[in-house]
Parts: structure tokens; sequence; C-alpha cells
């Protein structure tokens, strides 16, 4: 099977992908980093879509995503004003599913069709599911999509649209993922966690070469990326050390995350210089960003720092007018995504110069509420 792409935990102990085990005796599952390469003339001549770069991808043979793929990916980056060329916003609302996360879920599915799976379980309180459910469509797999009961009834829908049967759970976000690890362990199926499979993060790396692309081949000095379990900011990061390994950029941007005041794990460690531990969700209108115990929260919090970033938080009270404003400019989305924007607001002098070009993901589309 995929011998050729090895996980390795945090004591760099290495492990073949396996249908069943989600994560190693204790910590987390990461891909082993192999060598990727970046070959413009072929990249140019491909379609428009994150396969472009296969290279860089974790497939040896392009059978397993050539029947699944839908187009995901390569989606426009554009100045947010006339007035302000040099603040640049990457449309991962446009993706097939309306979010990013179906960077993620394609490269994942992919491997998981490579993998002989057949039936999947994952947890989600809305896009992720979503995202899942559609691949799993295109695979043919069976999919079971583990959900808070409080999730809006526009998600389910959306979700069961794609056939995947829905398992409502009464309590928190949390207690979803707990009821679907048991479903996982008891019936012995593949875990298709956007948290816990590292593959997912394989897929959201593209982020990093589409903007690399888009730039003439130049990473941007700043990105802006929305964290709650950290699985786009994540990616990125690993896609910025791709591009430099392959020697494609000499420099890594500085990531700045987006967390919401009201469920700001990451932010408030590394404000206190402290590992990161739950906090209580205080509630709040970025519902997609809202992880009070982020599984790979100190993974999120040494790569923002090794970039020179930070996390800031989003003000509850300006992501209304941050929804209205971008709206008004053209770019529908969803209140997680205006949190971004506002967030950058609200911050923007204290964590760019004006001449830097800064490139922020509006990531979720708002005809999904
Ligand atoms: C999933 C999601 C997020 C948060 O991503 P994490 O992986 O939890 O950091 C932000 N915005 C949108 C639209 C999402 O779907």
């Amino acid at each position: 099977m995929s011998v050729d792409y090895l996980f390795i935990d945090e004591s760099l102990n290495e492990y073949t992908p396996d249908k069943h085990q989600w994560r190693p005796k204790s910590g987390l599952f990461n891909v082993k980093p192999y060598k990727t390469s970046f070959p413009l003339e072929k990249i140019k001549t491909r379609s428009a879509s994150l396969w472009r770069y296969k290279e860089a991808l974790p497939f040896r043979k392009d059978e397993y995503f050539s029947s699944l793929t839908l187009g995901e990916g390569m989606t426009p980056l554009v100045s947010f004003n006339s007035t302000e060329p040099n603040l640049l916003m990457k449309m991962d609302y446009l993706m097939p599913t309306g979010s990013f996360k179906d960077r993620g879920a394609a490269v994942l599915i992919a491997k998981a069709l490579e993998l002989g799976v057949t039936s999947v379980i994952a947890d989600s309180s809305g896009n992720a599911g979503t995202s899942i459910a559609a691949y799993c469509a295109r695979a043919n797999m069976n999919c079971h999509i583990y959900v808070p009961d409080s999730t809006s009834q526009k998600k389910l829908g959306q979700i069961e649209a794609h056939g995947a049967q829905i398992h409502k759970v009464s309590g928190s976000r949390e207690a979803a993922a707990l009821a679907a690890m048991k479903a996982v362990e008891a019936e012995h199926k593949f875990y298709a966690s956007h948290v816990y499979n590292p593959f997912f993060y394989e897929g959201t790396k593209t982020f990093a070469f589409e903007i690399w692309e888009q730039l003439g081949f130049q990473l941007p000095d700043t990105v802006v990326l929305p964290v709650g379990n950290g699985t786009l900011l994540l990616g990125a990061f690993i896609g910025f050390k791709n591009l430099k390994e392959a020697e494609a950029t000499d420099k890594i941007p500085k990531i700045i995350g987006v967390q919401a005041e009201g469920c700001a794990p990451i932010a408030k460690a590394i404000r206190n210089n402290l590992n990161v531990s739950a906090v209580k969700n205080k509630g709040t209108q970025a519902e997609g960003i809202a992880i009070a115990d982020p599984a790979r929260g100190n993974q999120v919090s040494a790569a923002v720092k090794s970039t020179g970033g930070n996390i800031v938080t989003a003000p509850e009270e300006g992501i209304d007018a941050a929804q209205k404003e971008l709206a008004q400019r053209g770019f529908f989305v969803e209140p997680t995504t205006a949190a971004t924007y506002a967030a950058f607001n609200k911050y923007r002098d204290s964590i760019t110069t004006v001449d830097d070009v800064v490139v922020m993901s509006l990531c979720g589309s708002g005809l999904k509420k």
C-alpha cells in the first residue's frame, strides 16, 4: 500500500499508514517529511486545480485522485480594493463545497481510496463533514458524520445531500468527536479526521503553493489565517517549508493566526509563553474557529512563532461589520471568515508595515449559514 509515505510520532518512530490506526500510543501522527519538487514548466501546463503540484503531494500514481477530483484549488487571489493593492484575498470560499476543507478532504479521501477503505467515520460541526461527505460520494465510500445536535439544518442538509449518514450527538462539539472515536474503535472503520489524520494537511498545504505561483513564484510577507484546530495554518506552514526546502523560495512568510475573543486557547498560550491548554468556550459568532482544546495547539504555536508571527483575536462586536464590509466589496463569506478580516483591521498596524504584501484567507462561503 502507501509504504512510500510514512507517518511519524513525536519521538520520530515510523509507522506505515494503516486503515485503522489513527493515532500512535501517545501523541499524534505527522507525515514523515519527503522530497518535494516544483517543475514549473510542467506545472504551468496542467489544469487549474491543486493537483498541478503533484510532485509535492504524497502519491505515486494519478489513479486515486483522477477519479475523485472536483477541480478543487487554484482559487482566485485578488486585491481587496484599488487603494490597497498589497492586501490580497485568497478566495477559498469558492471551493466545490464552499470551504478550504476541500483541499484536505480531496487528498485524505484519495489516500483512503489507495488504502482500500470502503467506509469512513468523521466528526464535524459543518464544513469538514460536508467536504468529507462530498469526496466520499465521489469515491463510492460509505460515510458517517457525527455532529453536535445543535448543528444548523442547512449544514446538515448539505451533508445529507451527498449521501452521508448523520449521527446527531447531544452536547458539545467535543462530545461528537468522542462518539466518532468510539465508533471508529468499535466498528474498525477509517477515521477521516481533519484533526488527527496528517494526510489532511498534505492537502491544505497547497494553499501555500498556489499563492506562491499566483504572486509570480514569490511568497508574500505575511499571511493572515483563521485558527481553530489549525488545519489550514499548519498546512500552509508545511507548504512554505516544502517550497523552501526545494529552493523555490528563500523566505517563509510571517504567519498571523486569528482566533475568536471568546475562545482563544492558542493566543492565550503564546501571550503567557505556556503550552496550549483547554479554555472554556465563552461563545462566539465565529463558530468555525471556536475550538476550546485544539489537539495540535502546540504545533500551531510553534509554527507561528518560528515565522516571527503571532495569534490575534477577532473583536466579537466587529464581526458583523466586517461581514458587511466584505460583502460591499463583493466577497460573500460566513461570520467565521469575517472574523479574520475583523481581527486584521484591529491589529494591522502592529502586525504589518505599509509596504508588506499580505495574503488573507477568505475560506468559508456566506451561502452556508
Ligand atoms: C474549518 C474552518 C475554519 C477553522 O479551521 P481549523 O482547521 O479549525 O483551524 C475556519 N474557517 C472556515 C470557513 C472553516 O471551515
